[in-house]
């Protein structure tokens, strides 16, 4: 879902930390702390809760948009945009939207 997303949108992909510790995702796409900093235009955190290790390798990062079905979620602190939902519902919804504006099939 999420590289659906990156490879509509021409984007790279990231990860927390606990996600690339169980081998979810590579490790060196891990950022924070003890992993990346990254500066990119646009950051989207999908089901990130923000945790300070993690904001630490994005917080140069242009504009953030905040994914997380928990509206208390401290990412939102950091967003520029936020969406309260449940990302399997609104992921595929942004890339469909986003292949239209492209015109990509
Ligand atoms: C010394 C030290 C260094 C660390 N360094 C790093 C680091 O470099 N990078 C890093 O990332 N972490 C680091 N951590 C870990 C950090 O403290 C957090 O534990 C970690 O960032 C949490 O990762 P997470 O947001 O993926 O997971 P969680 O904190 O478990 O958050 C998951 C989030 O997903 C949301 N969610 C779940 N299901 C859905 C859904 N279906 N739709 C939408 N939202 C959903 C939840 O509401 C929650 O907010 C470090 C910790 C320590 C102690």
């Amino acid at each position: 879902m999420v590289t659906d997303l990156a490879s509509a949108l021409g984007a790279a992909t990231a990860c927390s930390r606990p996600v690339s510790d169980v081998n979810w995702r590579p490790h060196h796409e891990h950022v924070g702390q003890t992993g990346l900093a990254i500066a990119p235009n646009l950051y989207i955190a999908i089901g990130i809760s923000g945790a300070i290790q993690h904001l630490a390798g994005v917080n140069r990062s242009k504009v953030i948009v905040v994914i997380n079905k928990d509206p208390e979620a401290p990412f939102f602190k950091a967003a520029d945009y936020g969406i309260v939902g449940d990302a399997f519902e609104v992921v595929p919804k942004i890339t469909e939207a986003v292949k239209k504006l492209k015109g990509i099939s």
